[in-house]
């Protein structure tokens, strides 16, 4: 007893003098270490949470900051309704939405570490619900719940250093970073409301992120939670929220319907000599080229790039500043990046889809739903996604071509062999003939005799989006 009482004192006071943004590392490791091995859980846990709340300077302490019992939850986070899981969608038989969401905003570097855990317990919180209270999503008191279960433990994820091993409710990619969050996530619909309460609860992301943005193919999109520091997309160039600030103009899909509608029509009638007149705008997908072959609005130039980072490049190379630029991507966050980019460098005119092509996609949807109303949409084709779907239908235009019979076909799949991993076309019936490979000898070897010892292919990223398939007519 004595010895246990010993190493926490020493604990404590290495706890107590290390910078915050440590803490949840160190924590885990005494936790997993030799050292506390031999305490019961519970004394650990405890030890843990009160050097979280009390003994290191600065620490958050969420039950005191948040909980107030005489507001509602909606008073307490005013944005727990704002979001509308949209009408009209497909209902998949997992019950699954995906949806998106990013914001530009400064969380200090010494908060992500923390703010990390915070994501990464989400599913700990949810599971904790259920099982005491033996209830789910659907039930009134569900949400205050697990409202008052996160400000009474608020890092279990900390706390338990062994993941619990069940299928994970919150699954999806989030990146966080000093200028802000970018997310992809999949859940079961009916948790919506307690993944906005998980964010809002957390200090950092209180009233920073904005209505979800839902995709057009529901289902479950990834397999885990993963939560990342990282710069949230890979521009290639420092940015900075004054870069950022710089913002494009934001058209809604309606408007840029309208918008778009109009340049084709104008563009139509120009051509055969004036279309490259520098007040005529320029229509550019942001995407890689991998992207738009399955899938683009139509008359958009789509410069033949492997990365984000080239497209911006190129399209500084390719326009002057004075150069009318309409420009879109799939869920948004790239051309709110490249768009302040360009606008912090001069360009006068850079007009974006808000919410890229999935939201267009939606509104298209919308639209059809409404029947009163239906539109023609302008984009033709798969909006390209980068999730175990690898691509969601926006119309039934095909525009591609299997990459081993050349017949028409727009399913992206990558070869069975991990260690290949090509990106590339592949009809159904090629799926048969090459055991779901790239047809290679190579990798069909590796599907059919997994064991062998053979030295495995890796390509490099170029040559992985850009298989060089022998097609058998
Ligand atoms: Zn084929
Ligand atoms: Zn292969």
């Amino acid at each position: 007893m004595r010895s246990r009482l010993l190493l926490s004192t020493k604990h404590i006071s290495l706890l107590a003098s290390t910078p915050n943004r440590f803490w949840p590392a160190i924590a885990q490791w005494s936790y997993k270490s030799v050292l506390l091995r031999n305490t019961r859980p519970i004394l650990a846990r405890g030890f843990l949470s009160s050097v979280a709340n009390n003994l290191v300077p600065g620490t958050r302490n969420l039950s005191e900051s948040n909980s107030s019992k005489s507001l509602t939850l909606e008073e307490q986070i005013p944005n727990l309704y704002i979001d509308k899981l949209p009408e009209g969608s497909e209902t998949t038989p997992d019950g699954y939405v995906t949806a998106s969401f990013y914001s530009f905003f400064n969380i200090e570097s010494k908060s992500l570490v923390q703010l990390r855990y915070d994501l990464l317990s989400m599913n700990t919180h949810l599971d904790k619900v259920s099982t005491r209270y033996k209830i789910g999503p659907q039930d009134p008191q569900f949400l205050t719940l697990l409202k008052a279960q996160i400000e009474k433990d608020p890092h279990p994820y900390v706390s338990f250093s062994i993941p619990i091993k069940k299928i994970q409710i919150v699954t999806g990619r989030i990146y966080v970073h000093e200028l802000g969050i970018n997310a992809q996530v999949s859940f079961d619909k009916e948790y919506v409301r307690a993944f906005r309460l998980m964010l809002e609860t957390i200090p950092e992301l209180a009233n920073k992120v904005p209505a979800f943005n839902f995709a057009l193919a529901n289902k479950r999109a990834f397999k885990k939670l993963h939560v990342r520091i990282r710069p949230l997309v890979a521009a290639g160039q420092d940015l900075s929220l004054d870069i950022l600030a710089n913002e494009p103009e934001y058209l809604d899909p309606s408007e840029w319907h309208r918008q778009i509608d109009n340049l084709q029509h104008n563009t139509l009638q120009k051509q055969g000599g004036i279309q490259n007149d520098s007040d005529t705008p320029v229509l550019i997908d942001m995407r890689n080229i991998y992207e738009n072959k399955v899938g683009k609005f139509v008359g958009a130039e789509c410069p033949d790039v492997d990365t984000f980072r080239e497209e911006i490049d190129v399209v500084k190379k390719m326009y002057p500043k004075d150069k009318p630029i309409y420009m879109y991507c799939t869920g948004g966050i790239r051309c709110s990046v490249a768009g302040a980019i360009l606008k912090s460098e001069g360009y006068q005119s850079v007009k974006t889809l808000r919410g890229g092509v999935v939201a267009y996609g939606q509104w298209i949807k919308e639209k059809d739903a409404s029947s009163t109303s239906p539109v023609e949409s302008l984009y033709v084709g798969l909006n390209f996604t980068f999730d175990k779907r690898l691509g969601e239908r926006v119309t039934s235009d095909v525009l591609a071509h299997c990459q081993q019979c050349g017949q028409p076909n727009d399913t992206y799949t990558n070869c069975a062999n991990k260690t290949c991993n090509l990106l590339f076309i592949q009809c159904p019936s090629c799926k048969t003939e090459h055991l779901n490979t790239c047809g290679s000898k190579e990798c069909i070897d590796a599907v059919t005799h997994p064991h062998s010892s053979k030295k495995p292919t890796i390509h490099s990223y170029h040559e992985r989006i850009r298989p060089d398939l022998v097609i058998n007519h």
